[in-house]
């Protein structure tokens, strides 16, 4: 129990929305943080590593890698705390300046987290990469991005950045994680300069709105954007350690996000350690029974994923995790990035006796906004409640003028109002498309949704993935929740196609489940299905079976992509694109 105001006190993972919302302040977190020593200010690393090294939180294990071939390599908080301030110690060697771009590009190796923690130490700017893009992706987002330095492996140096170095005038170091002596004056060695590394490092006065991270957007809607934010945020990744992933000490947690996402980045990393708890990162890539089993082995008590990854557990019908994986220490499973569909949500309470939490945030709020917490009924489909301290509302919006609409079940345009730390401070060199972003003092996320009368948001849709179809606006994910339903169905993705006399119509890509076959008898039936779900006027009218919807490497279904083929236009940026 906490106290505040002096007479209210809340709990750790609040058990009384209402009562905490109503009471909540920021000011809660700078009593439970410590801030920098002396008054210095508020960084991120000191809070998630520094300042638990001097608690009794120092020989607890903050990192534990497991690598692919399962062996695993642990650090702990005091560990982290000497790892970080050495390579804090490296970029001062390198005399990189305050604020300056470090990225990172390789997988989830100790060097990323290491590099990360050091950065925000040292106050340059972090900002992580998926090691999957191509040499242009990355040409674009680190031009973009101005770096500095930049830490990756050998091989992906030689595969994807030689090539770029001629085009980077403000690149001045690259650092090989696995070399093991530098290769010239330019590119250098992890362990060498690490060996040569001072384990003390002072963290310098750091201002809350200093910048701290720059992460591009996934890409969903057209080309990426660079979202910065700065130090302040790290009271969000607290707010939502404690109270939406309900973190307590002892805790372990495992977040299957991708480092190159913001998703890896605040919960991946940052949350995690500024809660104190145990952070289980797994090298290797997406496979059920691996996914199962580690779940078992490392009791995993948390456990952060999205929807594709869910939709991909419960597409193996075969495996019951329940009976066939001892899951007793799992208390609750959350997902991000894309809508849960409600039979997602049931699934996990047949299959691991609770419901699937969903929850609702962007690369530019930094953190999670909207969620179920664990303590509250959970209504499937829907995203939950706004986070303490966060004024979330449904407006209308026309041009330059906001309405809120105050009606239950009006759906409208899923705004934020302004004030909450981790609210992003610019889209990098695109000042006019961040102004863009804001009405007065609220922040238009380009999502639309409903509240209902309960105070529950349902998320409808993209702003731009919006089908008009014979007078009726239609949200692709309410159609694809519904097919989701059918027995047949795997996954799906619904567009508008423009047609004369309706002006969209409703067309679903559709992904069967093994066993079932691709056929008109199955196009009717599936069709027929909808019909008589939601209706003549908003079901599908025309079906094609695909063996996969193309995702963002977030998991993101890409709508405007599958748009965009079947009108034959060009498919625009396509560099977050998962290959399947
Ligand atoms: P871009 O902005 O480049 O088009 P993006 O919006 O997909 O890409 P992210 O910031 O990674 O980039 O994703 C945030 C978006 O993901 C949200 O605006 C929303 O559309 C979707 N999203 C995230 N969580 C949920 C959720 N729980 N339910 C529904 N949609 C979600
Ligand atoms: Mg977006």
């Amino acid at each position: 129990m906490y106290s505040i105001n002096n007479s209210e006190t809340i709990q750790y993972n609040l058990r009384d929305y209402d009562k905490v919302k109503a009471t909540f302040s920021w000011k809660y977190c700078a009593r439970e943080l410590s801030g920098l020593p002396d008054g210095k200010g508020l960084n991120i690393a000191h809070e998630a590593v520094d300042r638990h090294a001097q608690n009794h939180l120092k020989d607890t294990v903050a990192l534990r890698f497991i690598k692919k071939d399962r062996s695993t390599e642990d650090f702990t908080y005091s560990d982290l705390k000497i790892q970080s301030s050495k390579f804090a110690n490296v970029l001062k060697k390198l005399k990189v300046k305050k604020g300056e771009r470090v990225f990172s590009l390789t997988g989830r190796i100790p060097e990323l987290y290491i590099t990360a923690l050091g950065t925000l130490k040292y106050t340059a700017v972090f900002c992580p990469l998926f090691s999957v893009f191509g040499p242009e992706p990355i040409y674009q987002r680190v031009s973009k991005g101005d770096v500095t330095l930049l830490v990756t492996t050998s091989k992906l140096y030689e595969k994807k950045v030689k090539q770029l170095v001629e085009r980077l005038p403000s690149l001045q170091y690259i650092i090989l994680t696995d070399a093991t002596e530098h290769l010239s004056d330019k590119i250098l060695s992890f362990s060498t300069l690490m060996d040569q590394a001072g384990t003390d490092f002072k963290i310098p006065e750091t201002n809350p709105e200093d910048a701290a991270l720059l992460h591009f957007t996934s890409g969903t809607t057209g080309m990426p954007k660079g979202v910065l934010h700065v130090h302040h945020a790290v009271f969000t990744h607290y707010i939502t350690g404690k109270y939406v992933l309900d973190f307590h000490e002892g805790d372990r947690f495992w977040c299957t996000a991708d480092p190159g996402w913001v998703t890896g980045t605040s919960y991946g990393i940052i949350a995690p350690l500024v809660c104190g708890v145990t952070s289980i990162i797994d090298e290797a890539e997406f496979n059920a029974i691996r996914w199962y089993s580690i779940l078992e082995e490392q009791k995993v008590t948390t456990w952060y994923t999205a929807p594709t990854a869910i939709r991909r557990l419960m597409r193996m019908e075969d495996i019951k995790p329940k009976e066939a994986y001892n899951l007793e220490n799992l208390k609750s499973i959350l997902s991000v990035g894309e809508p849960l569909n409600a039979e997602a949500v049931i699934w996990g309470e047949e299959n691991f006796g609770f419901p699937i939490l969903d929850n609702w945030w962007q690369t530019e709020t930094g953190g999670i906004m909207i969620a179920n917490y664990p303590s509250m009924k959970v209504k499937p489909g829907s995203m939950g409640k706004p986070l303490p301290g966060v004024e979330i509302a449904i407006a209308q919006v026309n041009g330059k003028q906001l309405k809120i609409i105050t009606d239950p079940n009006v759906q409208g345009q899923l705004v934020l109002k302004k004030g909450f730390p981790s609210l992003f401070r610019a889209y990098l060199h695109e000042e006019e498309r961040y102004k863009k972003c804001f009405i007065g003092e609220w922040y238009l996320s380009g999502d639309l949704a409903k509240k209902d009368a309960e105070g529950y948001f349902w998320f409808i849709g993209r702003a731009d993935d919006i089908i008009k179809t014979s007078g009726h606006m239609v949200g692709p994910f309410e159609v694809e929740s519904t097919l989701m339903r059918h027995p047949a169905v795997a996954e799906v993705a619904v567009i508008g196609k423009p047609e004369p006399n309706i002006g969209e119509l409703v067309k679903a890509f559709v992904v069967l489940k093994d066993g079932n076959e691709a056929n008109e008898q199955m196009k009717m039936d599936i069709i027929g299905f909808a019909r008589k779900e939601m209706g003549p006027a908003v079901a599908p009218k025309e079906i094609e079976f695909v063996e996969s919807v193309p995702k963002t490497r977030s998991g993101k279904i890409l709508r405007r992509l599958l748009k965009a083929r079947e009108l034959g236009l060009p498919e625009g940026d396509i560099s977050t694109l998962e290959e399947s």
